[in-house]
C-alpha cells in the first residue's frame, strides 16, 4: 500500500517540528523568527541546528542534514520513511482514542483472598 501525498501532508501538518524535536531532547532557543539548538547528528558547542517554524524544516548549518518532521525522526531513529510515518501517525490516532475511551477504569476483581 502506498501512502499517499495528502496523508504525509496531513501528518507533517498536524506536527509542530520544533516540539517533535524537542521531545528528542533537544533544547531550542528562539532565534528571530526560527529556533536555534545543538544539533543532534553532529557533536558542536555552538548551535548550528535551526528550525524554521514556518516551513516546519530543519536545517543545520554544520553536517548540512535538514528536512520535515518525517525527515528528522528517520534520521534520529534511523529507521525507514515509512516506519516514520506510521510511527508519527500512530502516535497522532492514540492521542485522538484516548479522548474517547480512557475513562474506562480496567478494574477487574482480581482479588482472590
Ligand atoms: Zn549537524
Amino acid at each position: 500500500m502506498q501512502i499517499s501525498k495528502k496523508e504525509i501532508e496531513s501528518v507533517k501538518r498536524s506536527y509542530e517540528l520544533a516540539a517533535v524535536i524537542e521531545s528528542y531532547g533537544v533544547k531550542l532557543t528562539k532565534k528571530g523568527s526560527n529556533y536555534v539548538g545543538l544539533c543532534p547528528f553532529h557533536k558542536e558547542k555552538t548551535p548550528s541546528f535551526t528550525v524554521n517554524p514556518k516551513t516546519n524544516l530543519y536545517h543545520c548549518f554544520g553536517c548540512n542534514a535538514g528536512g520535515d518532521v518525517i525527515g528528522f525522526v528517520t534520521k534520529k531513529e534511523g529507521i525507514g520513511f515509512r516506519e516514520a510515518y506510521e510511527k508519527l501517525n500512530g502516535a497522532q490516532k492514540s492521542r485522538r482514542a484516548e479522548g474517547k475511551g480512557k475513562s474506562r477504569n480496567t478494574e477487574h476483581s482480581d482479588k482472590n483472598s
